[in-house]
């Protein structure tokens, strides 16, 4: 094996690449989180992530990894023995409903085949039938990172009004948000849970739940015991520019940072990206004559793309290959998808080139790995891309 030279490709789901613009805002000395200069660095990025959620509501921030921020929704909204109707996307909604097992939670899946988003047709069907309402919260995971699909959100709010179902409504926007429009307020979510290390483009160590008053108010009959994760006391101190524990200072700079270069590039136009980037992948997966996971064309994904291998080739070997020939690294098939598929992660800090870059790690890779393919998908994308352009041109042209 020879030594990796120039910049390593991390193109997995997610920790994504740190711009350097954020790693230089976290490069200094951490200050007295209780003092001014922290107050005054805590209400800017309090405020500034509810822009990213599209939420004037409060956004909570834990010094903890996405599944700390799973955890805090269940805790601080419900009581044991509690019903709560999941939905099998993938991997990630399945670690969820094992994690609401663990609490003594009642989780009910809605079987899916990981090859969809969410149905809201079967949430509200179930929904209905539940006329005691037993059921207490309705949790979906936005972007399924395990599968590259996405489940439609505002659907689900409105299955769950159509069945005039008062259950809570929790989303797992991890690998999602900053990257495929997300409304908190607009969707009618009581919680949604984010991390820092995928759209948000910072390393891993925050998490967050954005939460509705309805989810304030159940809050305080909540019976499962929680105290790292209450949100009471922390709302109560953040409204004042403080935590009640010591947060990650070093990331809350890098958190400000992101947030800036998310509102310079423009929320809408960051999405914009992210599906253009998910398109010309498509393509490219297509020329190459393999197959996209995701089976629903209005669930694709613009955060990342998760591609089936040829029977009787096994993806964890061909990402081996790519990583000792390319230095890049894919995202590996989880639980049930083993072995079976690849995820080429576009999200995060990314353009056109950096997503050619990706795909012509992964054509040579089939070609070294001797996985059968057709030539041409860098070109596929590239023709996309270049088109994409031409039109932005001419539309900025005509402005
Ligand atoms: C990454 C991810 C998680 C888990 O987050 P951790 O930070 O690894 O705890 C949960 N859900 C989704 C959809 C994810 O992409």
């Amino acid at each position: 094996m020879t030594t990796p030279q120039g910049r390593h490709f991390l193109q997995i789901p997610g920790p994504t690449n740190v711009p350097d613009r954020v790693l230089r805002a976290m490069d200094r000395p951490t200050i007295d989180h209780r003092g001014p200069e922290f107050q005054a660095l805590a209400l800017r990025v309090l405020a500034g992530i509810r822009t990213i959620f599209k939420t004037e509501q409060p956004v909570v921030i834990y010094p903890a990894s996405g599944t700390g921020a799973w955890e805090a929704a269940l805790v601080n909204s419900l009581s044991a023995g509690d019903r709560v109707l999941m939905f099998e996307t993938g991997h990630f909604a399945s670690l969820w409903k094992a994690l609401a097992e663990r609490l003594g939670l009642q989780p009910e899946f809605i079987a899916g085949d990981w090859r969809h988003g969410a149905d809201p047709a079967a949430i509200e069907a179930r929904l209905r039938e539940d006329r005691g309402h037993a059921i207490k919260a309705v949790c979906v995971v936005h972007n399924e990172t395990s599968t590259g699909c996405v489940s439609p959100i505002g659907a689900v709010r409105k299955a769950i009004d159509a069945a005039g179902h008062p259950a809570l409504l929790m989303v797992d926007t991890i690998s999602s948000l900053a990257s495929i429009d997300y409304r908190h307020d607009e969707w009618g979510v009581d919680v949604t849970v984010g991390g820092s290390q995928k759209g948000l483009m910072l390393p891993p160590g925050l998490s967050f739940n954005a939460v509705s008053e309805k989810a304030v108010a159940a809050s305080k009959t909540a019976g499962l015991p929680r105290s790292y994760w209450d949100w009471g006391e922390m709302l109560a101190i953040n409204a004042k520019g403080f935590f009640p524990f010591t947060p990650a200072t070093n990331l809350l700079y890098g958190l400000d940072a992101a947030i800036d270069m998310l509102h310079e590039e423009g929320l809408e136009r960051v999405f914009e990206r992210h599906a253009r980037h998910g398109e010309a992948t498509r393509r490219a997966v297509r020329s190459w004559g393999l197959e996209v996971l995701c089976q629903e064309p209005a669930h694709y994904s613009g955060s990342l793309t998760a591609v089936l291998m040829p029977a009787g080739h096994d993806a964890d070997r061909f990402r081996g290959t790519v990583l000792d020939a390319f230095n890049m690294s894919l995202g590996n098939g989880l639980s049930k998808l083993a072995g079976r598929v690849f995820r080429i992660g576009h999200l995060g800090h990314f353009n056109d080139l950096t997503l050619i870059g990706t795909l012509g790690g992964v054509e040579m890779g089939l070609e070294v790995a001797g996985v059968p393919h057709k030539a041409g998908g860098v070109q596929a994308a590239m023709d996309f891309l270049a088109q994409q352009q031409e039109s932005q041109a001419a539309s900025h042209a005509a402005e």
